[in-house]
């Protein structure tokens, strides 16, 4: 049977002894000395304490105690549960319970206890701490969430005594973590009941207007219900087949979120009321949906056989909706009792079997998924970010996909071959290429749909996309790519920075050796850098100058030298752009400008991609924000063959052949076209744009005197 905290009685009388009682209930044999000395020391730890609505505190441990016992968990996790707000709250350190009550419950206690609120500048980043080193400690021991279940549970319960903000983010909060969690860790009761408080708290006006309109439904529909019941039992006796049927009440939040995502009134939700059908076995299952579709007509599309495809937490359940007797549509849950309890359980099942020793199966899958996020953990440093990923794993609605093995991979809806890439492993995330879908190439932005097969093309010497990002939807993919391109960006930005300040240090004749000295690093620190590293990296983002540093590390030299000629002579040859003499730095041109050799040049330092190439006199240079300390001096220092790209537009007559005659002329010079656009106006005149290899600027000047001499050009222009 499955838990049944939902409906538990609200107005039963807490004590120990009914505790005690309660425990005994299935615990049999089992010592409770432990649980006696855990209430009476947290009775009187809390002595002096009253919760908000003026009650004794103690009420609300030994509550949190009963929700536990009503999930037949082990004494000491009942113990724990009486004993978790003595740490936090009185004091009553981790040492004392240790010594009474041994290390396992003072390591749940300790865990369950929020670190000291000065050590965080927001309330954001508080909950994100606390809550990753909740998560960090269940992964060693899966009580500690259980335990913070059942204190949320009763705090959801009870928080019509909380001010109405608390009560928001309360609500929030659970909606947000505590009830996906329960979900994914397979305990559906729980689940249920925090989204359902958490909607009323949130949402009070839908949440009354639901509770009517429900009631309203199921009188309506009781006495047919119960005749589609009848019928069902009579035919599954007809056919010797075990089971039992329930009428079954779809929950408000599940009905809320309906209604949002299909954009329907409550009157067009068909399964507020569905049957539950539980049988002893698996192929009773698809008997009694063999039974059902011949009764009545499937609505197509509405099948799901969750039995040979689990979801990720475990759950298994076929599920039909069909047309019933009177023209109503009817959804059935067909499943073994077994099933149902694992449904409801989840992870907490394990406690109720085994004392100590080995998970079995189901719950090791519990146990690969957390440790699974503690390795998400150890990626992502920052707890916010930690937390956005743990929210990003917890998204109820997938899509089923296979490896080329055949092997199935549960993915959130709308994923896309990246994010299976991550899935798998960072290392493939990182080297992913390509995909195929079934065999065939597909773009990296393709959505995954159920029962594609996906294959991930890897090179080792690719990298991430910051492109990526725009259609990645899983966090993990999405804070790995983010941290690859800042360390990409970081180590970037540091070897421009060394650069810049090399030439800088040439240009007063002082010795590289200073690069790695004391009297730099003072000047970082002065500039309020704590590391070489970071001061390389301020100068190579644009965040300092060079000028600046050179400026700290020796004031008189440079400030009352003025900036020597530079140094004409030619560097080693090479193709493209130098810097102030450095070359081979990573550059691009400007795609707004089209730089080529021969024009006045100006460098502009980016944010961790090297340096942009604009012309001097590019509009966008000036736009660029804190520009000053991030324009450098560049120089082309091109080879023979060296060609940059230049754009040309042309303003034709609109006649036939006139992108014919023009191409042919511009090839007959031997300039290679890399792209054009044409496209006429009303007015007839024809505009074609072209982006051509040249070589300086004497090339292009040359061709666009060639094109202005064709007959019907009106104009020509970079
Ligand atoms: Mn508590």
């Amino acid at each position: 049977m499955p838990v049944n905290v939902y409906n538990m009685n609200m107005s039963e009388m807490l004590s120990l002894k009914g505790l005690l009682e309660k425990v005994r209930s299935y615990k049999g044999g089992a010592d409770l000395d432990i649980l006696k000395k855990a209430y009476h020391f947290s009775s009187e730890a809390h002595c002096s304490q009253k919760r908000s609505e003026g009650s004794p505190y103690i009420k609300h441990p030994l509550a949190v105690a009963y929700i536990l016992a009503d999930m037949k968990m082990d004494v000491a996790s009942i113990s724990a549960g009486l004993l978790h707000d003595t740490v936090e709250d009185t004091l009553t350190t981790t040492d004392d319970l240790k010594g009474i009550f041994g290390k396992d419950i003072a390591f749940i206690v300790k865990s369950l206890t929020k670190l000291s609120k000065v050590e965080f500048q927001t309330k954001k980043e508080a909950q994100a701490e606390n809550f990753r080193k909740m998560l960090l400690a269940m992964s060693e021991d899966v009580r500690v969430i259980l335990i913070k279940f059942a204190d949320r549970l009763h705090n959801m319960r009870t928080l019509e005594f909380l001010p109405a903000a608390k009560q928001q983010r309360i609500a929030a909060e659970t909606l947000e973590i505590y009830a996906p969690l329960a979900n994914r860790l397979g305990i559906g009761w729980l689940r249920l009941e925090l989204e359902d408080l958490s909607f009323k708290y949130l949402m009070p006006e839908l949440y009354d207007e639901l509770i009517r309109k429900v009631a309203k439904r199921k009188e309506e529909q009781e006495s047919y219900i119960k005749e589609v019941i009848e019928l069902i039992e009579a035919k599954l006796k007809e056919e010797g087949l075990p089971g039992r049927v329930k009428g079954r009440i779809k929950h408000y939040y599940g009905i809320y979120q309906k209604m949002q995502k299909q954009r329907i009134t409550f009157d067009q939700v068909h399964d507020v009321i569905g049957l539950r059908i539980l049988t002893d076995t698996k192929s009773n299952c698809y008997a009694i949906l063999g039974l059902i579709h011949s009764l009545w007509t499937p609505i197509p599309g509405r099948f799901k056989d969750y039995i040979g495809v689990p979801k990720s937490n475990m759950y298994q359940s076929l599920h039909t909706t069909i047309i019933g007797p009177k023209g109503e549509r009817v959804e059935f849950q067909i499943r073994t009792e077994e099933m149902h309890r694992i449904s409801e359980e989840g992870i907490a099942s394990h406690w109720k079997y085994k004392e100590k020793g080995e998970f079995d199966e189901r719950n090791s899958k519990y146990i690969a998924w957390l440790r699974d996020l503690v390795q998400v953990q150890k990626e992502v440093p920052d707890a916010v970010d930690f937390l956005e990923a743990v929210k990003g794993e917890v998204v109820p609605e997938v899509v089923y996909v296979f490896t080329p093995k055949g092997e199935i991979k549960e993915m959130p809806v709308g994923s896309t071959p990246v994010d299976f890439a991550y899935g798998v492993h960072t290392q493939v995330g990182h080297r992913c290429v390509g995909a195929k879908i079934n065999g065939k190439i597909v773009p990296l932005r393709y959505i995954l749909k159920n029962g594609d097969t996906i294959e991930i093309i890897t090179s080792t010497t690719h990298g991430p996309s910051r492109d990526w990002l725009k259609f990645v939807i899983t966090q993990r993919a999405k804070t790995r790519i983010k941290q690859w391109i800042k360390q990409e960006e970081r180590s970037q930005s540091v070897e421009l920075g060394i650069k810049l300040l090399e030439t800088e240090l040439r240009k007063h004749s002082m010795s590289n050796a200073l690069m790695k000295s004391d009297e730099i690093l003072k000047a970082a620190k002065s500039l309020g850098l704590g590391s070489l590293e970071e001061l390389f990296s301020a100068v190579g983002f644009g965040k300092v100058s060079s000028h600046q540093v050179l400026n700290r590390l020796m004031p008189e030299k440079v400030t009352a030298e003025p900036e020597p000629a530079r140094q004409q002579k030619p560097l080693k040859e090479h193709k493209g752009v130098s810097i102030k003499g450095i070359d081979d730095v990573l550059y691009h041109t400007a795609k707004c400008c089209y730089p080529i050799p021969g024009d006045n040049l100006a460098g502009f330092v980016t944010v961790g991609k090297g340096v942009t190439i604009h012309r001097k006199e590019c509009p966008n240079l000036e736009k660029q924000t804190g520009a000053e300390a991030r324009l450098i001096d560049v120089d082309w220092q091109s080879a023979p063959d060296f060609t940059a790209s230049a754009r040309l537009f042309v303003e034709t007559i609109d006649k036939p052949g006139i992108l014919a005659n023009l191409s042919a002329l511009i090839s007959s010079v031997n300039i290679n076209i890399n792209h054009l656009e044409a496209s006429s106006t009303q007015d007839q005149r024809g505009l074609i744009t072209f982006i051509i290899d040249v070589r300086d600027i004497a090339q292009l000047r040359m061709i666009i005197q060639k094109i202005s001499q064709m007959e019907g050009i009106l104009r020509v222009k970079r």
